[in-house]
């Protein structure tokens, strides 16, 4: 058996070198190393798998959410809704902005926001909603817009975690993560579920007007060369990322199924046993292929006897790679404290702090490796 990974970035480039050898060295004769023709044949690329009409590359996650709030003109005081349990970037850009974060409560069986804990944040500052779609699920966005319509505010969607899923309205229709509010971001490390091999990141609109105010943005505010009609910021995709991520992208759906059939062959080996929590989906309560709502960036057990500490440590003591992501609720993060929370606001957050446990996920798992988790963990659970 390879040894059990987290990631297994490694086998994954295995699979796909000599394309991805040759692309590389490609861009390095060609020297086209800035705003060469890779990056514009992603942009344009990713547009047509996405279905949205502007794709802007940017240099990672963090600067798309960044780009996402200056592009639509948030100004100091305005308050941006965001969920609590969630990874610092979402927050960190708010309060870099000068904007003022409002974290809110998640739900304890999607992670993601809780619409009514969101609903009853909203004041007259409230300027923004950003729904992060954690660990690849993709929030309630039906829901979200509906408030964000009735409020009149903006809805960021923070699509780190879940390129490439899908929600499916009760209409029927389905639009790409990323797509549906007011503007996407999304991140490309190389864990994440379209990674490249360095830091890379993107901003997703249909707004002509925003997406070109974006453009001008990332590129020190430049509409035209020399000419610096706003404050903006030096945020580019390279071209070795491009070229990379241009190979990786034809096999997104490949790696969104493979990731969803190691989750439900997780699923099956947790099944009723009463310790531990499996996750669900909040469209269809189970994971399902039709509606492609949840993509696995992690697989999160919630281990409900207890022993959620004891268990990282053995499967740590074991070699089995697990993560407890995340570990505090952003309300209580040093940077992020503030006088107007209350922990009673934050219920769901503080349990699930205390027992989520994430296990190894990603394209290349295989079943003998996930048996000797499964069993490792259900000796230990109980
Ligand atoms: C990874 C991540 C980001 C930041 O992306 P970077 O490319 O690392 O800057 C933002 N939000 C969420 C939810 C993430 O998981």
């Amino acid at each position: 058996m390879k040894k059990i990974q987290m990631v297994d970035l490694q086998s994954q480039y295995e699979k796909i070198k000599p394309e991805v050898d040759k692309a590389i060295n490609d861009v390095v004769a060609s020297a086209a190393f800035i705003n060469g023709p890779e990056v514009k044949n992603f942009q344009s690329e990713l547009e047509k798998y996405l279905g949205v009409k502007h794709v802007i590359p940017c240099a990672n996650g963090t600067d798309a959410l960044q780009i996402a709030m200056m592009g639509l003109g948030l100004e100091q005081g305005d308050e941006v809704i965001t969920a609590d349990f969630t990874f610092a970037a979402t927050v960190e850009v708010i309060a870099l902005l000068k904007l003022t974060p409002v974290l809110v409560d998640v739900d304890p069986h999607s992670f993601n926001i809780d619409l009514e804990a969101l609903e009853s944040a909203i004041t007259p500052k409230t300027k923004a909603i950003v729904p992060v779609h954690l660990f690849g699920q993709v929030a309630n966005m039906e829901a979200i817009l509906k408030i964000a319509e009735k409020h009149k505010l903006y809805v960021i969607e923070d699509t780190a975690q879940a390129i490439g899923a899908d929600f499916t309205f009760s209409d029927g229709t389905t639009k790409k993560a990323g797509t549906i509010g007011t503007i996407g971001t999304t991140s490309f490390f190389p864990s994440k579920n379209l990674g490249c091999y360095g830091d890379g990141g993107a901003i997703f609109t249909n707004d002509d007007e925003l997406a070109h105010v974006i453009r001008g943005m990332v590129n020190h505010g430049m509409y035209r060369r020399y000419y610096h009609d706003v404050v903006g910021v030096n945020s580019r995709l390279d071209s070795i990322q491009a070229a990379v991520l241009r190979l990786k992208l034809p096999h997104l759906d490949d790696y969104c199924s493979s990731r969803r059939n190691a989750a439900r062959y997780y699923n099956n080996g947790f099944k009723s046993n009463p310790n531990i929590v499996t996750p669900t989906t909040e469209k269809c309560g189970e994971i399902c292929d039709t509606c492609n709502c949840h993509v696995f960036h992690q697989y999160t057990l919630k281990i409900t006897n207890g022993k959620r500490d004891a268990l990282h440590q053995h499967l740590m003591d074991k070699g089995i790679p697990n993560a407890i992501y995340y570990p505090v609720p952003l309300h209580s993060q040093k940077a992020y404290v503030d006088d107007r929370y209350k922990e009673e606001q934050f219920k769901v957050t503080n349990d699930l702090i205390n027992t989520v446990i994430s296990l190894p996920m990603h394209t290349e798992l295989e079943k003998a490796q996930q048996d000797l988790i499964i069993q490792t963990i259900i000796d230990f659970v109980g």
